[in-house]
């Protein structure tokens, strides 16, 4: 494939081994300037927490989001009339993979990529105005309610029940997976109103407080030992009708909107070469028969695959951003890019695994917390490795499992049945 048909005009690649767009003269100023935004202005400690793969703080999210606010590049995809920037869609890529390359802690879409574009598309006007600017000024952190045991890939058999009590809803159920809840103000959920006709015809998308009496939030410790997702629990919460976007039982509409969004943002093109240059970086640090592992033949064979694939996944990235400036939303590409980017996520945590040796045996989730300073089991480097290839299983998981992206190629774009 010639990498350079369908993009956006004027990219193209650098070289054969660096993974870098050329692009025109007015882009790359604009890149430029990016980086030195982030060089002046990302909090040195809160670099210094994601160059050492440490569990970062709901404030190291926020204080960072409203920076970008602050500067105006916090939703670049948003319609100017909301605080977007109107940027075209390269632009907006660009500014992605930059946040990614640098060690910044990765923007939180429940707010900004998911509930926000549902309230613009669906909300009435007094819901645009109370959530919007607080969406965009990180004032209020958001959580996804949809998956209940029971509900996750077949989402619409979800069983949270809304039952109109006057001006309000009881609402009583629970979700789980619910990542960061935690910290969250707010949840955005599906939840059933009528048990009628076809399951995906019952359902509305109700905004719940997080502080509102019948809320708890319960951890689920992951298998690396972090705290990332919860149970949330809703017992007789009172959410007032005038909570609900759009019309009632026509939820499913406003959900399936809101994952278009979900899966183009899982590819995080940036992450994924900063994470390439991570494995670079720790493979030549080790040796392996008395050289440096990076200078293997299997190993340098394995990491240049991983570099074609991320390669490839970004053209498809740009192939659907061209598109996107002329006007076409992205079809099953989101699906193609969600099972590639996650593969290839997963395939540098592999990779690191494969790097250190040994070393990913020891298990110190301590070590990842700030402050922690005991004597390392090993290189320096290899504290994060085990937790993080722990921890990105769940990318093939969540945003709709992998298995289920295919089941959506096979249909919509194979024709199978
Ligand atoms: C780390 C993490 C964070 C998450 N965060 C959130 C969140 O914030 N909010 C939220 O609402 N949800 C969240 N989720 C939930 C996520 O969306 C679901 O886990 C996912 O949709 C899968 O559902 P399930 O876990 O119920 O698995 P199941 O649906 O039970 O699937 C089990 C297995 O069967 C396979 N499978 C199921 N159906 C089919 C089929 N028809 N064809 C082929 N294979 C199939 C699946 O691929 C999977 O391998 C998160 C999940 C994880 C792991």
């Amino acid at each position: 494939m010639n990498p350079n048909v369908d993009r956006p005009e004027d990219t193209r690649w650098r070289g054969s081994d660096e993974l870098e767009l050329i692009l025109g003269p007015e882009d790359a100023a604009f890149r430029d300037e990016v980086r030195a935004f982030i060089d002046e202005n990302l909090p040195a400690d809160t670099r210094r927490r994601v160059e050492n793969e440490k569990v970062l703080s709901k404030s190291d999210h926020v204080r960072w989001q409203k920076i970008l606010h602050e500067k105006g590049w916090i939703a670049p995809g948003w319609p100017v009339e909301y605080g977007g920037t109107g940027w075209s869609p390269l632009r907006r890529h660009i500014l992605d993979e930059e946040l990614g390359l640098a060690p910044t802690p990765r923007i939180i879409p429940f707010g900004l990529s998911m509930v926000g574009p549902v309230i613009m598309e669906f909300g009435d006007a007094d819901q645009k105005a109370r959530y919007l600017p607080r969406i965009l000024a990180s004032d209020d952190w958001w959580c996804q309610g949809y998956s209940e045991p029971g509900a996750g890939s077949d989402l619409a058999s979800l069983r949270t029940r809304a039952v109109a009590d006057g001006d309000d809803y009881i609402v009583n159920g629970q979700k789980t997976w619910t990542t960061l809840a935690q910290y969250a103000d707010m949840i955005f959920c599906l939840v059933r109103t009528a048990t009628e006709g076809k399951p995906q015809e019952g359902i509305s998308f109700l905004l719940i407080d997080m502080t509102s009496p019948g809320v708890t939030v319960r951890p689920i410790v992951t298998i690396d030992g972090g705290r990332e997702v919860n149970e949330v629990f809703l017992e007789d919460v009172r959410v007032p009708q005038a909570n609900r976007v759009g019309e009632e039982n026509k939820g499913w509409t406003y959900a399936k909107f809101l994952l278009g969004h979900e899966r183009t943002n899982i590819a995080e093109i940036g992450q994924s070469k900063r994470e390439l240059a991570r494995v670079e970086a720790i493979a030549a640090r080790e040796m392996s028969g008395g050289r440096p592992l990076i200078e293997d033949p299997a190993f340098r064979l394995k990491l240049a695959a991983a570099e074609v694939d991320l390669m490839a996944l970004e053209s498809i990235v740009l192939r659907v951003i061209g598109e996107e400036s002329a006007g076409h939303a992205p079809g099953p590409e989101a699906s193609l890019i969600k099972i590639k980017g996650t593969e290839v996520q997963q395939c540098l945590t592999e990779l690191m695994i494969e790097a250190i040796g040994p070393y990913a045996a020891p298990f110190v989730p301590e070590a990842l917390e700030d402050g922690w300073n005991e004597a390392p089991i090993g290189p320096d480097h290899a504290a994060a490795v085990a937790p993080r290839y722990f921890n990105w299983r769940k990318a093939s998981i969540y945003g709709g499992s992998n298995e289920i992206q295919r089941n959506i190629i096979a249909k919509s774009v194979l024709g199978l049945r």
